[in-house]
């Protein structure tokens, strides 16, 4: 915990940069889990890009799920909403059928500014896609595309919350209610030894993109980096690591609902 500590209870300028740290003052947490000290660039802003809803994955979307099919295309991205003064956003993806406010993907759009301060090596870790926006704005944006990804996953023997597509298979699962919603967690040996103090980790229909402590500092309160927030990295050793557990249908655990509610919590069987 202590290569956090410091961050922890800073403040930032107006430029609004938050690290959310409550993942650290948790019950369930294990202080070494945190010893990596590597922190996600989020953002406290979203996008939606419905007008290319369909077309941003090769196949379409899932009509039980809303996700996309198949491979991101090449089709740039056409943004019709963004948050105001940010240099970045996100896009928010979920299990919802199609017609639906969720995006076929988590996906990442950062400003020309944000872009032009990251140095040589970490451009070298993703292609800058310029997006279509609908109205003008200031800045010009550009989805990050990455060219690797690190696998997400969970740490074995904690609770996991997350469920499965019935018709193409998606899932999404994590140690939310555990450690904190938004924190992600990855295997020690996975990460990259190339740019181990940037890179970018999921999938590409849940880009998840992280740094280093000192490196997400340094962008914390600048002007081209409005809006940055912060989650904490769990990493654990490959035997800690659950790269797929068995988690319930969203067939399964809708059934689930109608039958029991929300008090009581979904657990997946292996019968089904
Ligand atoms: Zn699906």
């Amino acid at each position: 915990m202590d290569a956090l500590g410091d961050v922890v209870g800073e403040h930032y300028n107006d430029n609004e940069a938050a690290l959310h740290f409550d993942p650290l003052l948790s019950e369930a947490r294990n202080p070494a889990w945190f010893a990596e000290g590597l922190i996600e660039i989020a953002w406290n802003a979203a996008f939606t890009f419905r007008p290319s809803a369909t077309t941003a994955y090769a196949n379409g979307r899932c009509k039980r799920c809303g996700g996309g099919l198949g491979e991101r295309t090449t089709t740039p991205l056409e943004v019709d909403s963004v948050h105001d003064r940010t240099d970045g956003a996100f896009s928010a993806s979920g299990f919802e059928p199609p017609p639906t406010s969720e995006m076929p993907g988590g996906l990442m759009i950062v400003s020309q500014p944000f872009l032009e301060a990251l140095s040589d090596i970490e451009r070298k870790t993703f292609e800058a896609r310029p997006v279509k926006l609908k109205r003008t704005r200031r800045h010009q944006f550009f989805e990050l595309v990455p060219f690797e990804f690190v696998p997400l996953g969970a740490v074995k023997g904690l609770d996991i919350d997350g469920g499965r597509c019935d018709v193409c298979g998606r899932h999404a699962f994590g140690n939310g209610s555990m450690l904190g919603w938004g924190v992600e967690v990855a295997c020690r040996q996975d990460l990259p030894k190339e740019s181990p103090n940037f890179f970018f980790a999921g999938n590409d229909k849940d880009v998840h993109l992280f740094c280093s402590q000192r490196r997400w500092k340094e962008m914390a309160g600048k002007k081209w980096a409005r809006k940055l927030a912060g989650e904490p990295l769990v990493v654990v050793d490959q035997s800690e690591f659950e790269a797929d557990p068995l988690l319930g249908t969203l067939d399964e655990i809708e059934a689930f609902r109608e039958k029991h509610g929300y008090a009581v919590p979904f657990k997946p069987s292996p019968q089904t």
